[in-house]
């Protein structure tokens, strides 16, 4: 690290060797104290993944929210999170080799929600009345607040008025939600800028009720967490203040906080990163290399310092059952699913047999989950044990490089052909956009195009929650070349490496957590020479699972740096010693 970079924070993961001395201080002192069942931890986002719950997101940001929560309730940690619950949710059909969306309704009722009251809030002079419903899970639950015509989750462009209406329903509709359960947030988490408006609620109650204007902004200000999970603030949609006049203004009560927003304006345009940054002292990124890269200024023009807390994920909703049963009983991972300080030595157990056993059990789950869901063709696919399944599976954009593989396709189909190989494509297109349902189509007519390709390449069409898990499960080697340092952190590949699947990446995001030595690297100093490389990469993955010595090396090395990063029970940890610091 050099002095440069000392000027940024660093997420410590040598700390999770504190792990239990953490456990004793979350039970017995300070934490408890910040935070209560009255005065929970509070998580704000416009999208949640939760598809058990009824709430179908758009991808890894909404994966995030489900997760943390679960995590909190496994650590019984007081949590809320806050939420839109969208009365529509989009999914995608194949029809002759083109993607088209479908919108089905969802009713809240059907996933157990529970009916608490109405709020307002004002738009265009209008008063839109939201339902606040609810859905407790031990010490956490979800809050969430629809209305018949809320719409679906990203409609829209980002900048309209109706991505404005949403963002303003969830902040000062969910602040009141908050109010009416009589909860008061000990933190605000605002999950990415969408959800701003709920520290804005929070600063004109504050004033409202008497505070002073600047010790309700320190006060505001110390109480908010903003993450942040995108690269460049220049991307980011602006709303015009004539927006703010019909959406924002009438929802404010005090004047200096009105004046406040006002005068963040530049041009008559506003970026919610800008206000995000001015109203959250606390800010993180999602990923080391995410944390030190993020390109954001504050509004006298200062560059912002991310403090790196790694995403992870709920190993109890990824991670096969059998695979949890082998890391407990080996002392691998302890009861809330972090690593034990000795948990690189156990790891030591984990032997070629073992991994094909437990490989064995996830493929019938896969085959299981492959029933429901035909291939682009209309066929069902069914694999043997013996079958080796490369799979990409993540949202079709462009940085993450879906058609990279076949860039060459004689070679592709060569390599596959070695070993009678699959190559499993899941991923959704974002609506609207053309360019990449284009390279689909384009992708799918070079797959067609060959003989081979057409009986071993498969396009799993509307990839959610179930298909990630059954090929994380069930598949051998996943690919993840998204063009480096564009990827915030990514968590497919930690449900990959967590289920003993070989990991063949481009070395970014979170998988830059650990070193490049950990996995099956992908690079080069072009996109020829990376291209190069991950046919090489596929072929040694396909070789190494002939061979116990390669197997074994390859996957307890992947474990033995990742475990850490990867365990929901870590980020939770590190985001609790960042907001309260002993
Ligand atoms: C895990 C998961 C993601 C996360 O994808 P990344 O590309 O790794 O960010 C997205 N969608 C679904 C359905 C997932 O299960």
């Amino acid at each position: 690290m050099s002095d440069e970079d000392g000027q940024y924070f660093y997420h410590p993961l040598e700390n999770i060797e504190d792990v239990e001395l953490f456990y004793e201080a979350v039970e017995r002192n300070h934490l408890t104290k910040a935070i209560s069942p009255e005065r929970p931890y509070t998580y704000w986002t416009i999208e949640l993944y939760d598809q058990k719950n009824g709430i179908r997101g758009g991808g890894g940001l909404g994966v995030l929210a489900a997760d943390t929560r679960r995590v909190a309730e496994k650590m019984n940690i007081p949590f809320a999170l806050i939420t839109p619950f969208y009365p529509y949710e989009t999914h995608q059909v194949v029809e002759n080799g083109m993607v088209r969306d479908e919108h089905v309704p969802v009713n809240y009722k059907d996933f157990g929600f529970k009916f608490i009251d109405t709020v307002n809030v004002k738009c265009c002079d209008n008063l839109c009345k939201l339902d606040v419903i609810e859905k407790k899970f031990k010490n956490t639950r979800i809050i969430a607040i629809t209305e018949p015509n809320f719409g679906e989750l990203y409609s829209g462009m980002s900048g309209s008025d109706h991505r404005l209406y949403q963002e303003v329903a969830l902040g000062f509709g969910g602040y009141a939600a908050l109010k009416l359960l009589g909860l008061k947030p000990a933190i605000m988490q605002l999950n990415e800028v969408a959800t701003f408006f709920a520290a804005l609620a929070r600063l004109d109650e504050l004033v409202r009720n008497g505070m002073d204007f600047y010790e309700a902004v320190v006060y505001t200000r110390k109480h908010t967490l903003y993450t942040n999970h995108t690269l460049v603030q220049a991307a980011e949609a602006e709303f015009s203040y004539e927006q703010f006049e019909k959406y924002v203004f009438p929802n404010l009560k005090s004047t200096a906080v009105k004046k406040w927003i006002a005068d963040k304006f530049d041009g008559g345009r506003i970026k919610l990163s800008s206000v995000t940054i001015e109203i959250a002292e606390l800010r993180s990124g999602v990923s080391k290399l995410h944390a030190r890269v993020a390109n954001y200024h504050d509004i006298a023009g200062n560059k912002v310092k991310f403090k790196a807390v790694t995403n992870g994920i709920d190993m109890n909703t990824w991670v096969l059952p059998e695979i949890m049963e082998f890391y407990h009983s080996f002392g691998i991972l302890d009861e809330f699913n972090a690593p034990t300080t000795n948990y690189v030595e156990k790891l030591g157990n984990l032997s070629g047999g073992e991994i094909r056993d437990l490989k064995k059990t996830g493929r019938k789950v896969l085959n299981e989950v492959l029933k429901g869901r035909p291939d682009h063709n209309g066929r069902i696919l069914h694999f043997t044990d013996d079958d080796f399944i490369f799979d990409f599976k993540r949202r079709f954009v462009d940085y993450k490089r879906p058609e990279l593989p076949f860039r060459d396709p004689v070679r592709l189909r060569n390599i596959l052909e070695e070993r009678g190989a699959h190559y499993i494509i899941a991923g959704r297109v974002h609506a609207g956009d053309k360019v990449m349902s284009g390279k689909l189509r384009k992708l799918l007519e070079t797959v067609a195009a060959d003989e081979y390709l057409r009986d071993h390449v498969h396009y799993l069409p509307d990839y959610d929650e179930k298909l990630a898990y059954g090929l994380s499960v069930g598949s051998n080697a996943a690919i993840n070349v998204p063009i480096v340092g564009l990827e915030a952190c990514g968590t497919s590949w930690m449900k990959d490496v967590a289920n003993l699947n070989f990991l063949i990446s481009t070395h970014d995001g979170g998988v830059a957590d650990a070193s490049a030595s950990s996995y099956l690297n992908v690079s080069g100093s072009s996109e020829e020479e990376e291209l190069d490389m991950l046919y090489q990469r596929m072929e040694e993955a396909m070789a190494a699972s002939e061979n116990d010595f390669d197997l074994e090396y390859i996957l307890q090395q992947q474990l033995k740096a990742y475990l850490p990063v990867i365990s929901g029970a870590r980020m939770l940890k590190d985001y609790l010693d960042y907001l309260f610091p002993k």
